[in-house]
């Protein structure tokens, strides 16, 4: 175990986590548990800082030392300069430096009022610090026009960052989420309207919760304004959350034991029918549905493109991405007007799935 001391603070690294006071305030990329970022949560999860949405599903549950005691946190002091020690560290791994992904407060909600301004000022931190990195802000909270707003601005400040806010909004029966939905749909049109770059991420997706009735009621609310940002994910359990859910009397859905903590698969039937709710609306509509993704880092894709993973070039739309997705690339003079250029194409080259990268730009 390493240990780092800072005056009265002492933060420690426990396998991939870096703790602070028993909580994980930082958590690195890690091959084992197949984590490919950074999960910053600068804070301690006190009364304020706790997520107070309580899902039922929440991996927050499976935690026995913070989550469920907020009320130990409430006389113990994060040093100032967290958000600044804590991006010393992301920075002093290569991942850091090869522009990582970073996922700001993981372990609560980072719209709930207390986070607001840390991730204004987290955001702030890292164009301060011509970081280039990936910014995932996941969350089920809408801020508030006005937050949007600053938060919009914040983002038009010269930068290389690619942030983009997933708006986590899967179609569940009743029990298993509080947040409102309204707010939900609301927060998506908003981002949209303001130029904010989001994704409709249906997470978590359980068929056993499924409540097709609203899934096609979100489709048909939802794809007019965010038919190429849609994302479909499962769901992480472990035996505490199915604790969790049988105490609140709710359906453990059917998990591979032999990952827990890990995102389990969603069925290929079912993916295969959300799929299909997802393209019957868009033809209903006569609008055009973009790739229906599976990660935050191909929404992110989606949103501002990042290095090719054939080429492995920064500076292009991933071609692997434009061949899966769209059937064809197309040389990059820059990502935005590629961008346009795909969706623009995008229902020409649907049927051609057959051609090759282009050689050129790979060279
Ligand atoms: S919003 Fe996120 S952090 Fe809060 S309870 Fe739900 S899953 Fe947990």
């Amino acid at each position: 175990m390493n240990t780092d001391k800072n005056t009265a603070f002492e933060m420690t690294l426990q396998g991939s986590q870096y703790m602070l006071h028993g909580f994980p305030v930082l958590g690195v990329p890690d091959e084992e548990r197949a984590v490919k970022y950074f999960s910053l949560n600068p804070f301690l999860p006190n009364a304020q800082n706790r997520c107070p949405i309580e899902c039922a599903y929440c991996v927050c549950h499976q935690d026995r030392d913070w989550h469920h005691y907020p009320q130990n946190f409430q006389d113990v002091l994060a040093p100032v300069d967290l958000v600044d020690l804590l991006l010393d560290r992301i920075f002093a791994t290569k991942e850091g430096q090869k522009g990582f992904p970073i996922s700001l407060c993981d372990y609560s909600d980072p719209f709930i009022p207390t986070h607001r301004e840390r991730v204004l000022s987290i955001l702030n931190a890292l164009i301060d610090r011509k970081a280039a990195n990936l910014v995932y802000i996941t969350t089920k909270v809408h801020p508030g026009q006005s937050f949007l707003e600053r938060l919009k601005t914040t983002l038009e400040r010269p930068n290389s960052l690619r942030v983009t806010v997933f708006v986590s909004l899967p179609p569940l029966k009743p029990g298993y989420e509080q947040a409102s939905i309204q707010g939900r749909v609301q927060l998506l049109q908003d981002l949209v309207n303001l130029g904010i770059p989001c994704c409709w991420y249906l997470r978590p997706l359980v068929e056993q919760w499924f409540d097709e009735a609203l899934m096609w009621q979100l489709a048909r609310t939802l794809l007019p304004h965010i038919s190429h940002h849609v994302i479909l994910s499962g769901l992480v359990m472990s035996e505490e959350i199915e604790a969790s859910l049988l105490k609140q009397e709710l359906i453990v859905p059917e998990w591979d034991r032999t990952q827990p903590g890990r995102k389990q698969y969603l069925p290929l039937e079912f993916e295969s029918k959300l799929r299909s709710i997802l393209s019957t609306v868009a033809s209903e509509q006569n609008i055009s549905l973009g790739p229906v993704m599976g990660h935050r880092l191909c929404g992110t894709n989606g949103n501002h493109a990042y290095g090719c993973l054939i080429c492995a070039k920064q500076n292009r739309y991933c071609q692997l991405f434009q061949l899966h997705h769209y059937g064809e690339t197309i040389a990059a003079e820059d990502n935005q007007r590629l961008k346009t250029l795909l969706r623009q194409d995008s229902v020409k080259v649907s049927s051609s799935l057959q051609r090759e990268p282009s050689t050129e730009e790979c060279r």
